[in-house]
């Protein structure tokens, strides 16, 4: 037996009706936080669960901003939870990270253990004498050998810091910690968990052309195209495309980031652990994985080691997707990368 609503029950419920049913839509939204362009797109979803994801997001981006670049700006020092370990560092004074950041630095480290030092996270020293932690600064011109000598005389490593918990210590005050060849893969990583959670299904979190993806676009697998090296107008070119899988990351290190010139030469910011120059040899390394930290910090590695180490570093990282593009425009691949990639009519 049904029973008939009673007149004053059923205007209630058309009055509730447009709060409990929001039509499912596309959102996006834009920051300008680490240096590059963040665009977040989320597919059918709500307009208050989209709402209530730009906030989460707005608030996580601020926080990693701060916590996980530890240069001084032009704004004041450095006030971030990365600058203060650094100080504690220098110091020889033992400091307990978050756990966030313990697990960051902690992952670093084991990739510069298995890329037998090619990422090193503990250069920061290096990049602040070449300039490219204040890239706002006037550029004096590369530093002299003998202040390059200076710093990789004190042997900066992870491996020399000792950890109880997620405390550190370390007895060699020449460490000066970037995550600067880490952290974006471990902003895609929060920002993939912290959707999910909020029970968005279908994203992609693009920071500046390092991206993650969740679930579908419009029904259909994401698409993305990989970058070329920059050519002679200055201009990126795009090779060719690939889809992504719900989950997976594509990061790309490349010499076009950020860089300075003088007298005709190009210098870029991913700096060789063995002789702290500006690789030359590589233009861009584009990795895919599952793990987007692995993949930001694998990216950097393969740049570093170049054509030469590409087989050896893949195989140490375990990386199953990854391509190289040499400085001379040679196109070095792993068969899975040479799989997925649909390239572009040239
Ligand atoms: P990415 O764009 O991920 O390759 O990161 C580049 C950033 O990583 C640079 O701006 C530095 O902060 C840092 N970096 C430079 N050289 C290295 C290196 N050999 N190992 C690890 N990090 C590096
Ligand atoms: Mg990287």
């Amino acid at each position: 037996m049904t029973r008939a609503l009673s007149p004053k029950a059923l205007l209630l419920l058309i009055a509730l009706l447009p709060a409990c049913y929001q039509p499912k839509q596309d959102f996006r939204q834009q920051w300008f936080i680490f240096g590059t362009q963040v665009t977040v797109e989320l597919f059918a979803t709500n307009r208050a669960r989209a709402h209530a994801a730009f906030d989460h997001l707005d608030q996580l981006f601020r926080e990693c901003n701060e916590d996980w670049y530890p240069w001084a700006t032009l704004n004041g020092p450095a006030r971030g939870e990365l600058a203060r370990i650094n100080r504690a560092i220098a110091n020889g004074e033992a400091i307990v990270a978050s756990t966030e950041t313990a697990a960051i630095i902690r992952r670093a480290s084991e990739i510069e253990r298995l890329s037998n030092g090619l990422f090193n996270p503990a250069l920061g020293a290096l990049s602040e004498l070449w300039g490219f932690a204040d890239m706002g600064r006037p550029w004096d011109g590369p530093p002299s050998p003998e202040a390059i000598a200076a710093i990789l005389g004190t042997a900066p490593s992870t491996a020399a810091i000792q950890w109880q918990d997620d405390a550190l210590v370390s007895a060699n005050p020449g460490i000066v910690l970037d995550l600067g060849g880490i952290a974006k893969g471990a902003i895609l990583q929060r920002t993939r968990v912290l959707l999910k959670s909020l029970g968005i299904r279908n994203a992609i979190i693009d920071l500046g052309g390092d991206l993650v993806v969740l679930g579908k676009k419009r029904g259909d697998p994401v698409k993305v195209g990989i970058r070329g090296p920059l050519n002679d107008a200055r201009l990126l070119g795009v090779l060719g495309g690939t889809e992504l899988a719900s989950g997976e990351a594509a990061v790309t290190s490349g010499d076009y980031e950020r860089f300075f010139t003088r007298d005709g030469e190009r210098y870029q910011h991913i700096l060789d652990p063995r002789d702290g120059q500006p690789v030359r040899h590589t233009a861009l390394v584009t990795v895919i994985s599952e793990d987007p930290l692995l993949a930001d910090a694998a990216a950097t590695a393969l740049l570093v080691g170049g054509p030469e180490q590409f087989d050896a570093l893949v195989m140490a990282l375990g990386i199953e997707a990854a391509l190289l593009i040499s400085d001379k425009g040679e196109r070095i691949m792993t068969p899975a990368m040479q799989r997925r990639i649909r390239w572009a009519k040239q």
